[in-house]
């Protein structure tokens, strides 16, 4: 059997650059590689759901968003198969036999989810949907087969759950169910993009973000407003790299043909950062570079997103087919599960035989 992607996106807001090196931008690149079978890059309403039940017009809103920063970063829906998730049924029941397979403590256990739990302040009052969102999540990535998952770190957590659902499924029920890999960036800045303010990894839930889509202005507000070195204050002193988000972010997003471009008195970023170390480098020259290069990387997204953005009933005629598709997929997966489980009825001929047998007798 081929290689399968699955992964996708929460439609919380429209996406973001630690999206785009976490996860986005691979994608793409995985897509044009034709090395891979299927690719299924899904819109994550129902989980977004489970932390916004109250405010379900922000999911109904973003989910064209983020089909717009889709097709704007080169997802082809011509390689790609876009789709909603909630637009899927058959995840909701693949969710309900996965949940007796995971015990509560487990799902206490998840790192991520801890995380999330502190930052939405849930405390006591955590909905019972957030909690098991890792198990809807091992749902959709075996329901598609995915052999790979390329996503940003995380989402480890959610991978290694989604791996314990398959091999207790499988060793219970019999060999079923596709064992899925977590494809993680290559580079350690991209694991987990801190956000502008340096704090927290960039989340659309904080605020502290450069979108896709941001305006080349806004781009330069954000980037000389970004947190850096907080004890590098004159030009001359000695700065830090570590954990200085501007560097990060070179890291995350600079090649050498930047530096020919926009400051060739460096060859490279190592040699920028033996400056900044040394000191004698100015925050404001960094951060100068930062924007060119960040401009340079967005200007063509935000371009072909306007693209799209004239024809909003085609990207809903994408995601339509895609679900459509996306179903006939799951929908095998599924009546795979239930003959496994011994939940095919009125499939199982022998069953009907010998219920009559034992009351014939
Ligand atoms: P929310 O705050 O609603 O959870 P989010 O910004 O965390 O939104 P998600 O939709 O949860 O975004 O994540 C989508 C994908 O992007 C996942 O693969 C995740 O690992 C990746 N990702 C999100 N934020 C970052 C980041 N700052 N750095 C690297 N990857 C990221
Ligand atoms: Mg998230």
């Amino acid at each position: 059997m081929g290689k399968i992607i699955l992964t996708g996106d929460r439609p919380t807001g429209k996406l973001h650059v630690g999206h785009y090196v976490g996860s986005l931008r691979r994608r793409v690149e995985l897509q044009n590689s034709g090395e891979y079978e299927k690719i299924f890059i899904m819109i994550a309403d129902a989980q977004a759901l489970t932390d916004n039940a109250d405010n379900p017009e922000k999911v109904r809103q973003n989910v064209i968003e983020v089909a717009l920063d889709y097709l704007a970063c080169g997802l082809d829906p011509a390689k790609s198969t876009l789709l909603i998730q909630s637009q899927i049924p058959q995840l909701c029941e693949l969710s309900f036999y996965y949940m007796n397979l995971v015990t509560v403590s487990r799902l206490q256990r998840n790192p991520t989810v801890k995380a999330e739990i502190q930052m939405r302040n849930f405390e006591a009052s955590i909905p019972v949907g957030f909690f098991c969102y890792p198990i809807s999540q091992a749902a959709d990535i075996t329901a598609f087969k995915a052999t790979t998952v390329p996503v940003g770190e995380d989402q480890m957590p959610m991978i290694e759950q989604t791996k314990e659902i398959v091999h207790k499924f499988n060793s219970v029920y019999g060999e079923t169910l596709v064992d899925p890999k977590i494809l993680l960036p290559e580079q350690e800045a991209c694991l987990r993009l801190p956000g502008i303010d340096g704090k927290a990894k960039m989340s659309k839930s904080l605020g502290n973000c450069i979108y896709l889509s941001e305006e080349p202005e806004d781009i330069k507000k954000k980037v000389m407003s970004m947190y850096t070195d907080p004890d590098h204050i004159r030009v001359q002193d000695p700065g830090k790299i570590e954990g200085n988000t501007v560097f990060t972010y070179l890291d995350a997003f600079s090649c050498p043909e930047h530096f020919e471009r926009y400051l060739p008195e460096y060859a490279n970023l190592d040699e920028l950062k033996d400056h900044y170390r040394r000191g004698g480098l100015g925050d404001v020259k960094v951060k100068r570079f930062l924007n060119e290069v960040l401009q340079e990387t967005l200007e063509p997204i935000r371009n072909r997103r306007k693209e799209f953005q004239k024809d909003i009933p085609y990207v809903y005629d994408v995601l339509k087919e895609g679900s459509r598709q996306a179903r006939e997929v799951a929908e095998q997966t599924l009546q795979e599960v239930r003959d496994a489980m011994k939940i095919n009825y009125f499939d199982d001929l022998d069953l009907i035989r010998e219920q009559a047998e034992k009351y014939q007798a």
